[in-house]
């Protein structure tokens, strides 16, 4: 099928109309033929045959089993007991499981009589098994009707109320189907479909919408997965490639006299393997003809400023300059004072531009890096300014990029004619096989390892019912001189109240350490910056001992003679922001602590993501649990690189055939960079096609 007829806009299509097309636009975004196409049903309801075990797949389908249920048993889990059944047929053994309603089960089942069993098929620990299935008896069933495999579309309550339901989807489905003759042209070469066995384009989209059986099913979700993950992999990759190639960069062929200096003479600590490794990589990097475009990652405290500094020198030394830029004015302020210490008596002129600099100071500012006097500006986004013009800005640093936007990213490259050299620091860490392929187009550096020395921070889950024993223990500590974080949870959609919360919590604080014996701090969203900047100042210089605060204090601040996280309604944090959190911590000599503190009631997510902080400091460690448990919308850059679109494919659950994308889409451009050769001629046009199409290919960078 030509692109051109699945570009016709669904209003066209017989049976749609223009109410139902707004609807579906708005409700669903399908635009046109292409878009309702790739509608791919959630699930499937397969009462078409009865399948045999060892027939099933791991297709995410509900079907139907003929078999007996030999043994029953309760299992206990984590969090009570389920209800375990060994199902079997002649040709295997499955598992029915219950999570609920156990007795009822219990006395109603009918061991070694045959069942027809009806649901969702999960693989397991090596078996298939069916969560709270429909059982039936073999008996009864066989006088009632049969019904065929059925393709549930997402939907929305809109949709429904407006008769746009599952069935009048599935017609929709069948009229495109009758208008496009159901014949599609093939975006796979004829060798990647020989290799991998994968169906054709044409028959998995028509197995997709109209299953004929499992297996028919299978093979083409497989062969849609592949080919959506396929695509953004060539995508990425040879956006890379062109940036390699096209966009010319600076190199920074010496290394010199500042670096030198300040490695014999002015380097606090020896680094660490990781350490000298990242920098030993970012310095090939920049001493080649090309850009560089690196993502720098390391866990928090894993020492990423020192590794941003001897950088920064390097630049200098290649008669550069730098610029640092890190999400709020408490970390640029903090940076800069950082730099300036670690620096000490070495000539590198550097200078600080936030949002509250005075007009006469940044006027001066502005002539200084204009004529080349000051090497290093550090800053927040008041360096991105049109008036902020480098003479020669060779190198910048960006610290906790998610805070900044892609487009804002961008708007560094104007400062010069040939685009600086950009590394992007980030603490919030990604499963390596994930990162990968989410930036299959930046490079990606790794600090994967601690200073030595450190001490690991004791974290403990601890109920509301039990605050005075935490407030007993914070008095110790406060008196042994450590400082005392306390925050609470600022989430939009439920701000008054959490404001509510926090003031509270300040309240019985404030009760609970009277003056003048304690002196606490306040730190939220809606004071103006410069209080909350006095205030962070009165904590940062230990003039008072407990720091109450919403998240604010989330990223890079670092006062490491805190040695106390308390966080309260704990559940509500993400995995990532409590591990954030817990990172503010742990920075001094002194073992720290951080206490997680939620009421009784917890959802079995919350709890994972409580034990998970209790059991490990390790950021990789929980990256993946996190990823497991909310799936990749989160991870900073998603937005950027597609995969939050994915229209079938989950990279979570889908990494192996990620993996198995990549590698191919290696190889493809590997043998044909521009896919020009005649045999990568599909591959091409599906490519120009989905290059074309949506918004989501496109990609600033
Ligand atoms: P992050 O990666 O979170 O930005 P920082 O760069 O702020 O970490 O470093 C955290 C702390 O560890 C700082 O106080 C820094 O001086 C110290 N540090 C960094 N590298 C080393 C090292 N190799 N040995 C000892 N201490 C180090
Ligand atoms: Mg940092």
């Amino acid at each position: 099928m030509q692109a051109n007829v699945l570009q016709t806009p669904l209003v066209y299509l017989k049976g749609v109309g223009p109410a139902r097309a707004e609807i579906l636009k708005s409700e669903l975004g399908l635009d046109t033929f292409v878009d309702l196409l790739q509608l791919y049903p959630n699930r499937y309801l397969d009462k078409t045959q009865y399948y045999k075990i060892n027939q099933l797949h791991d297709s995410g389908a509900d079907v139907q089993v003929i078999g007996k249920i030999i043994h029953l048993k309760t299992v206990d889990q984590k969090r009570g007991k389920r209800l375990e059944a060994t199902f079997v047929d002649e040709t295997g053994e499955m598992k029915l499981v219950w999570f609920r309603s156990h007795k009822w089960i219990r006395d109603h089942l009918k061991i070694n009589v045959p069942y027809v069993v009806f649901g969702r098929i999960n693989r397991y620990g090596g078996l298939f098994s069916m969560p709270h299935p429909e059982m039936e008896l073999l008996a009864a069933h066989q006088a009632g009707l049969k019904i065929s495999m059925q393709p549930i579309y997402p939907s929305t309550e809109k949709l429904s109320s407006k008769g746009i339901t599952n069935r009048v989807i599935s017609k929709m489905m069948q009229q495109l189907f009758l208008e496009t003759k159901a014949n599609f042209s093939e975006t796979l070469s004829e060798i990647l479909i020989d290799t991998l066995r994968l169906v054709s384009k044409s028959d998995a989209l028509l197995n997709i919408h109209f299953p004929k059986d499992q297996e028919l099913l299978a093979k083409a979700q497989f062969r849609l997965k592949f080919e959506e993950l396929f695509f953004i992999q060539l995508q990425l990759l040879s956006k890379k490639a062109a940036r390699k190639q096209k966009i010319k960069g600076l190199p920074f062929l010496s290394v010199g006299n500042y670096f030198n200096t300040f490695f014999k003479e002015h380097l606090p600590f020896e680094l660490t393997t990781a350490q000298k490794r990242v920098v030993k990589e970012i310095r090939k990097d920049m001493g080649g003809s090309a850009q560089m475009n690196r993502l720098l990652q390391g866990d928090v405290g894993s020492g990423k400023t020192i590794v941003a500094l001897l950088c920064m020198l390097l630049a200098i030394d290649n008669n550069f300059q730098a610029c640092l830029m890190a999400p709020t004015e408490i970390l640029a302020q903090q940076h800069y004072n950082g730099l300036k210490a670690l620096l000490g008596e070495m000539p590198v002129k550097i200078a600080l531009l936030t949002g509250s600099t005075k007009k006469a100071e940044r006027t001066l500012l502005h002539n200084q890096l204009q004529n080349g006097n000051l090497n290093i500006l550090v800053g927040t986004h008041a360096v991105l300014e049109d008036k902020v013009q480098f003479k020669d800005l060779g190198l910048a640093v960006i610290d906790e990029q998610h805070r900044f936007g892609v487009a804002q990213r961008s708007k560094l490259w104007r400062k010069n004619e040939i685009p600086p050299h950009i590394l992007v620091m980030t603490a919030t860490p990604i499963p390596r096989t994930l990162a990968m392929s989410l930036y299959g187009n930046l490079d990606i550096s790794v600090i994967d390892e601690l200073p030595p020395g450190r001490k690991p921070v004791k974290t403990t889950h601890r109920y509301d019912s039990n605050r005075l024993n935490v407030f007993r223990f914070v008095k110790d500590e406060i008196q042994k001189g450590r400082q005392v974080y306390v925050v609470y949870p600022l989430i939009q959609e439920s701000e008054a109240l959490d404001y509510k919360d926090l003031m509270d919590g300040y309240e019985s604080i404030v009760r609970e350490f009277p003056l003048p014996e304690y002196q606490i701090s306040i730190v939220h969203g809606k004071m103006k910056p410069k209080d909350k900047d006095y205030e962070m100042e009165r904590f940062v210089k230990g003039e008072t001992q407990i720091m109450v605060a919403t998240t604010v204090i989330e990223v890079g601040v670092n006062i490491p003679n805190a040695s106390v996280m308390i966080i309260e309604s704990a559940e509500r944090f993400g995995l990532s922001q409590l591990h954030q959190l817990r990172g503010r911590v742990g920075r001094g000599a002194d073992q720290s602590y951080c206490i997680l503190m939620t009421g009784h009631k917890l959802s079995e997510d919350a709890r994972t993501r409580l034990e998970t902080m209790c059991r490990t400091n390790d950021g990789f460690e929980i990256a993946e649990v996190d990823l497991n448990l909310r799936g990749p919308g989160d991870l900073m850059g998603t937005q950027q690189s597609g995969l939050l679109h994915l229209k079938i494919a989950d990279i979570v659950k889908d990494n192996p055939i990620l993996k198995l994308a990549r590698y191919h889409a290696i190889q493809t451009l590997k043998n044909d960079p521009k896919l020009e050769k005649p045999e990568n001629h599909p591959i091409r046009t599906g490519y120009l096609q989905l290059v074309k199409g949506k918004a989501i290919w496109g990609y600033i960078s």
